[in-house]
Parts: structure tokens; sequence; C-alpha cells
């Protein structure tokens, strides 16, 4: 299912379809092969994240695209306010559970990366609880993290 269609860089004619390398309309040529030479869009495009940090949108649309994925990022106006804006990143319409799934993952991945620099889980000192690494005191015993070892 095509999930992207092409129109003319200079008039905006649908190109999809076509057995020629030349625009109908006003004769344009384009290269399939040449993403330069014509405008891509997505077809039914879908949000499928959303991130205040531009940066971000980008490194998911590169790998959405490394994956084989065609995406696009939606900026949207913050209205010149700095750190309102926020940036989407769309598919067609039939990725949306692939995109999902391949964020979802990289998500997962990075997530667990910050897991190991926080430190692993520790073990409280009021009741023997193991706590995750991300708190700083004990969610049985509401007792503080003390440093284990020495
Ligand atoms: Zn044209
Ligand atoms: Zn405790």
């Amino acid at each position: 299912m095509a999930v992207e269609a092409i129109f003319c860089l200079d008039c905006e004619y649908p190109l999809g379809e076509l057995e020629s390398n030349c625009c109908p309309e006003c004769g344009l040529a384009f290269d399939l092969n040449d993403a330069g030479t014509f405008r891509r869009a997505l077809v039914a495009p879908r949000m499928v994240f959303s991130t205040p940090v531009q940066s971000e949108a980008y490194l998911i649309r590169q790998l959405l695209e490394s994956l084989g994925i065609p995406a696009i990022v939606i900026d949207s106006d913050s209205g010149g306010f700095v750190g309102i804006g926020r940036s989407e990143v769309q598919v067609g319409n039939a990725n949306v559970e692939e995109a999902k799934n391949s964020i979802r993952e990289y998500e997962a991945e990075r997530s667990e990366q910050q897991w190991k620099g926080r430190g692993a889980e520790w073990e409280c000192g009021g009741c023997g609880e193991r706590v995750d690494g991300t708190f700083e005191i004990c969610w049985n015993c509401q007792a503080e993290r003390m440093e284990q070892g020495s």
C-alpha cells in the first residue's frame, strides 16, 4: 500500500502513477531515484510521536527512515515563545503500527541507558525492601536512601 505521494516541484501535479519521467502538466523532468526532483507528501499522515525537543523529532524521523518508513517532521508554531513549540513526527496511515513499535523500542533502549546511568536498585536499610535506583526514598517505609558499602 502506498504511504507516500509525490508531486511536481513546479506545479504540484501528482506524479505517483506516471510511466514517464516528465510532469504532464508543465513538462518538468523528475527522477524517482532522486528525492530532490519532486516534492514528497504522506498519504493520510498520522502523528506517531510528539516532543518539545525539535532535535529529538528529527532523530526519530531518521530512525524511521533508516527502517524504510517515510516520515516527516511538523513543527508547530511556538508563537515566538521559547520552549512552547512542539515537533510532531508523522508517517503514512499504513505505517502507523510499525512506526509506533519502532519508536517504543527506541524509547525502551534509551530509558534503559538512563537507568544504568542512575544506578541499580538499592536495598532499604529500614525494611530491607529492594527499591528502584530512580527513587531516593523507600516506597515501602519512606526511609531515605543510605549509601551502601564501606
Ligand atoms: Zn509540473
Ligand atoms: Zn524501607
